[in-house]
């Protein structure tokens, strides 16, 4: 049996999207070019119409899509995935030349693994802003060429098998060039944009791992590539967006967020106003009083999709002995007794309907009771938007390494499950009840 339908499609998305810069480009190209939706700027007036689709972008590194139904809608039918990963971040003055090197002073952006970005080649990627005829525009980074963050030598470092401790100031500047590469960096990053280099003004720029994605296993079970944690569920979620048939009673909407990676606590990240500022314009600009919004969360509900540890083939102690996940066994639930994972009884109830309905397998995911857990972006969002939420993920192994590991088929089961999710309505009624809207069910096969 070869596995996942869509892998190939995942792999360009997580390979054309080294930032989260370049994979909110890549969604909102494919909204606005194949799928017909219209872009909406956050500092213009919205003028929105019932039976259109639209979308916005924040920072140019978190958007926010929605569909309107044609006549009415009770609520929000709402994803969201998490476009950042952790990387190395540039400083702004990053050229560090010596005589004979020229390294790159930068720094941690989020948890790596640290270790995986060792003796491997290294992009520079993100964006850089420039002055281009009297106005300051952002324009997306992708360097040819790379850098290496060499090791040690085992001879100079007798205790490096023995769990040595890596200092990001002084063990993890990449080597960029020789001596003579002292100014190339600016002059490089200037030809690249097609722009002197005095004209450019600013730069939020990443070592990231380009090495291209794998597929593995006797049967292709498995593939690795960097980023998977979060950007295959923000491909999974996207998908099913995209495919969802109308739905009469619900909004759909589809968010990816930046900064997941360092807490959320940004502008654009889950912990900002950018989903309520979203959704009360949906319904101020449907001529709704502010009260009725309050009535519409009640009809909401949200899948927050980012990954789930899988049982580690050295490791099984590491995680709980019935809460615990398999590479290609099904979508991922994650509960955490403390709320850093935003699912209830209630959610889950909800969601294994869902994904009971597109017959679609359910893990479970605990952290064993000795360990703390990562928390995620739908605790982050209810304190804003107090919806009804689940924390699901796909399984994976590796999270944080430059270069992730994920079975094929899970993807393709998060579409499944994700395009009944966006079809269905939930209401939540105050006595605890919910009334699940499900979407027309597949013709029997004969
Ligand atoms: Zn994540």
């Amino acid at each position: 049996m070869e596995y996942g339908e869509s892998i190939q499609d995942l792999i360009s998305f997580l390979e054309e999207s080294p930032t989260a810069y370049h994979a909110v480009e890549a969604v909102a190209r494919r909204l606005e070019t194949v799928d017909g939706f219209i872009r909406l700027q956050e500092g213009r007036e919205w003028r929105l119409e019932m039976g259109k689709s639209y979308f916005t972008t924040r920072n140019g590194s978190s958007l926010i899509a929605f569909r309107l139904p044609r006549v009415d809608y009770r609520g929000f039918q709402m994803t969201m995935s998490h476009a950042d990963s952790p990387a190395f971040k540039l400083k702004g003055k990053a050229e560090l030349a010596g005589e004979h090197y020229v390294q790159l002073d930068t720094e941690r952006y989020g948890g790596a693994i640290l270790s995986t970005w060792l003796d491997r080649p290294l992009q520079i990627a993100g964006r850089a802003f420039v002055r281009e005829s009297g106005q300051i525009v952002s324009r997306l980074v992708r360097l040819d060429g790379h850098v290496v963050i060499p090791n040690l030598a085992i001879h100079m470092n007798r205790e490096v098998n023995n769990g040595a401790v890596l200092n990001p100031q002084t063990d993890l500047l990449p080597l960029y060039g020789d001596g003579a590469a002292k100014g190339e960096l600016n002059r490089r990053l200037a030809a690249h944009l097609g722009v002197q280099e005095g004209n450019i003004l600013g730069s939020d720029l990443y070592l990231v791992n380009d090495a291209p994605a794998c597929v593995w296993g006797p049967h292709g079970e498995y593939y690795s590539c960097g980023r998977i944690d979060d950007l295959a569920c923000a491909y999974a979620a996207f998908t099913a967006f995209e495919r969802a048939e109308e739905n009469p009673f619900s909004a759909a909407v589809y968010c990816l967020f930046d900064n997941e990676e360092i807490g959320s606590g940004t502008r654009q990240g889950a912990r900002s106003t950018f989903l309520s500022d979203v959704l009360r314009r949906i319904h101020c600009g449907m001529g709704r009083s502010e009260e009725s919004y309050f009535a519409a969360l009640r009809s909401s509900f949200m899948v927050s999709a980012d990954n789930a540890h899988a049982v580690h083939p050295n490791h099984p102690e590491k995680c709980d002995p019935l809460n615990r996940c398999y590479l290609n066994g099904g979508l991922v639930v994650k509960q955490a007794a403390g709320g850093s994972y935003a699912t209830d009884g209630a959610a889950c109830a909800v969601f294994r309907e869902i994904c009971r309905t597109a017959e679609v397998p359910v893990q479970y995911f605990a952290n064993r009771s000795d360990m703390p857990s990562g928390s995620t972006m739908g605790c982050c969002i209810i304190s804003n938007v107090s919806v009804n939420t689940v924390d699901i993920g796909l399984p994976q192994l590796a999270m944080h390494s430059s270069y992730e590991t994920a079975g094929c088929r899970d993807a393709d089961l998060m579409i499944e499950a994700l395009t009944v999710f966006y079809g269905a309505s939930v209401e939540a009624e105050e006595d605890g009840r919910f009334s699940l809207t499900l979407p027309r069910p597949k013709p029997e096969a004969l």
